[in-house]
């Protein structure tokens, strides 16, 4: 295992080494360090893939406003089944057949809307800013509903609407020993890294058995994957069509300097932290002036 260790060594340093070559201006010492350990932390991305169903009316205004209203339809109840790979956007419109008798819903069988001139208050202001009364509703507030037709009924054709969304929550594994400044930039849900797991599924609320390591014994992934499972961002009254479960391993290691102060090197492109072990004494120097400027 010695030749691993010097590897892990090499890597970090060359990791190190090309954080330090893109920024020439920054005054920053080549590092000599002991040893190096890997410490790579997991992003844990679970994408929700879901479906929202609703109906929109198209009206007609009615002579009269109905006692008993047919009752609406349930779009949950309608065949519109996606694809299983459907993706976010995808949309099935089915028009539904007849028309129903409803209670106008702008001015909930009243035959009165409010003015929307003067917004219900029967006045308005001129141009000289003196109030005058509204000549849209001749200073009553209310109008004819354009809806009905003032007699509080509709008739209205449905159309069913059913529609993928896609929401996606991360989080890291905090096994690793990464200072807090380095994990709050990876849950920054941005991929980083590489895809070491993938799995989908049409409902993900638990680490799968086999697929991944050992997965009955990575706790710690197991219970990032029950938290993000159990609650899906998805908002209330829509469906899980499938989900993706993806692990990343991000590179990064925690390096002992030769004067036994630790640094990290994670990411992709490589950052370091704290940058102030790695500066240069005309780097410290520099800083010196700018902070006392
Ligand atoms: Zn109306
Ligand atoms: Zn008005």
């Amino acid at each position: 295992m010695s030749g691993g260790q010097s590897d892990v060594l090499a890597d970090a340093l060359a990791a190190i080494e090309t954080w330090r070559t893109a920024r020439p201006w920054a005054r920053l010492r080549v590092p000599s360090a002991k040893r190096a350990v890997s410490v790579a932390p997991r992003q844990v991305y679970l994408t929700t893939f879901f479906e929202t169903r609703r109906v929109e009316y198209a009206f007609i205004a009615a002579s009269t406003c109905p006692a008993n209203p047919d009752p609406r339809p349930d779009p949950w109840t309608l065949s519109m089944d996606h694809s299983r790979d459907a993706k976010a956007h995808d949309r099935i419109t089915l028009p539904l057949k007849g028309q129903l008798f409803l209670v106008c819903e702008i001015c909930h069988g009243s035959g009165d809307a409010r003015c929307p001139k003067c917004d219900g208050a029967g006045k308005v202001h001129d141009f000289e800013n003196r109030e005058v009364g509204c000549p849209e509703c001749s200073r009553r507030g209310w109008i004819a509903c354009p809806v009905c037709a003032e007699s509080g009924g509709v008739f209205a054709r449905p159309t069913a609407i059913s529609e993928i969304h896609c929401s996606e929550r991360m989080q890291v594994d905090e096994a690793s020993e990464l200072p807090l400044d380095a994990l709050l930039e990876l849950m920054d849900e941005e991929r980083e890294g590489e895809t070491v797991y993938l799995h989908e599924s049409d409902r993900i609320v638990d680490l799968p058995r086999q697929g991944y390591r050992d997965t009955a014994s990575d706790t710690a992934l197991r219970e990032i994957v029950i938290a993000l499972g159990n609650t899906p961002d998805i908002p209330p009254g829509s469906r899980v069509l499938r989900q993706r479960l993806e692990v990343r391993a991000v590179p990064a290691w925690k390096v002992t300097l030769d004067d036994d102060r630790d640094v990290f090197v994670y990411g992709v492109p490589p950052r370091v932290t704290p940058e102030r072990h790695l500066l240069s004494t005309a780097g410290k120097l520099a800083r010196l002036f700018v902070t006392h400027d």
